[in-house]
């Protein structure tokens, strides 16, 4: 009996020095996966360089989808227009103040990424392209990145009047095939659908997709290679970002998995400049004012180095970690 009594004590001696390095080891994990530890480390990520993608998906994130509605009427004309501009020896922008659309030039014709709105795409694409001295009828293939209208508005005109061919991902051809309401001026047919690791290739170049879903289903992002007066530089183009999907774990955990893919394969291939759909995600709009005021032997305001685009997707790995936290 007394020796029963010995050994219960001795095992309830060791439960609780378990128990209690059981409570040292929770604390020590909660240190580093809080709420605020993740929103400490995206601010550091973001630094100078990415303070609009961090304001968007960390201090002021969306919760949730929009509904399939027909968009509202077109805003006015100053709130989005700008000039295109050509940004590298290979690459121009034909986008607005808000959203980019990029014209990679090859051998063989254009490649296109992305196309805005609807509204836009005429006067800033088409009209664009040609003030640049390029032939809008010179685009083959037109990448989206995902269907939501920002960035697909113009995949019909494109794929209509001169015949492009169109990439996307599988499960956001579905969601425009779906959509009730969206698009009152007609849809894009259904083409091309992206597959991970696919190179789109026209002539002497190429950009090679990465399927990153997070942002919607079928999110792409990009990689390919510009070049600044000759020299070459790889770009990582993040396809999707915004946190307006169905908020629930298993959609951050897919979303995360993206970032973590994407910085992965930046370092593989590494990539200097960062780019995405957004102005406010890569300051474009401002970069391309800073390249106009560029004299003879100063950075390139799109090359940022391999830390920073690592840096980027940090960002967006470390917020949708404080969203998916703030759902527990
Ligand atoms: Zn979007």
């Amino acid at each position: 009996m007394k020796h029963q009594i010995g050994a219960a004590l001795a095992i309830l001696a060791a439960l609780a020095i378990l128990a209690g390095l059981g409570v040292a080891g929770v604390s020590a994990q909660q240190s580093t996966n809080t709420i605020d530890s993740h929103l400490s480390a995206a601010k550091a990520a973001a630094g100078f360089d990415f303070s609009g993608t961090l304001a968007r998906i960390c201090i002021a994130p969306q919760t949730a989808p929009g509904a399939d509605v027909r968009p509202p009427p077109p805003p006015d004309r100053a709130t989005w227009f700008t000039e295109p501009a050509k940004v590298f020896d290979n690459l121009y922008f034909v986008g607005t103040k808000i959203h980019s659309s990029w014209a990679l030039t090859t051998s063989e014709g254009i490649i296109l990424i992305d196309t805005l709105y609807d509204y836009a795409s005429e006067e800033a694409i088409v009209g664009g392209l040609k003030k640049l001295g390029l032939d809008p009828a010179a685009v083959k293939y037109v990448v989206i990145t995902h269907a939501h209208g920002d960035h697909v508005g113009g995949a019909k005109l494109m794929q209509d009047r001169f015949g492009a061919r169109i990439v996307m991902g599988a499960p956001d051809w579905d969601s425009i095939e779906k959509s009730v309401n969206q698009y009152p001026n007609g849809k894009p047919k259904r083409d091309i659908a992206a597959a991970d690791g696919q190179k789109v290739t026209l002539g002497d170049a190429s950009v090679t997709l990465a399927l990153t879903p997070g942002h919607t289903p079928g999110t792409v992002s990009i990689f390919f290679q510009v070049k600044d007066d000759g020299r070459p530089l790889t770009v990582a183009y993040s396809g999707g970002t915004a946190f307006n999907f169905v908020n629930d774990v298993p959609h951050f955990d897919t979303y995360i998995a993206s970032q973590r893919k994407m910085a992965e394969l930046a370092a593989s291939q590494n990539a200097t400049v960062l780019m995405s759909n957004h102005s406010e995600f890569d300051n474009a709009v401002t970069k391309i004012k800073m390249l106009a005021a560029r004299k003879a032997g100063e950075p390139h305001p799109f090359e940022l180095g391999r830390e920073a685009v690592q840096r980027y997707f940090k960002v967006m790995d470390e917020c949708a970690q404080v969203a998916r936290l703030r759902l527990l």
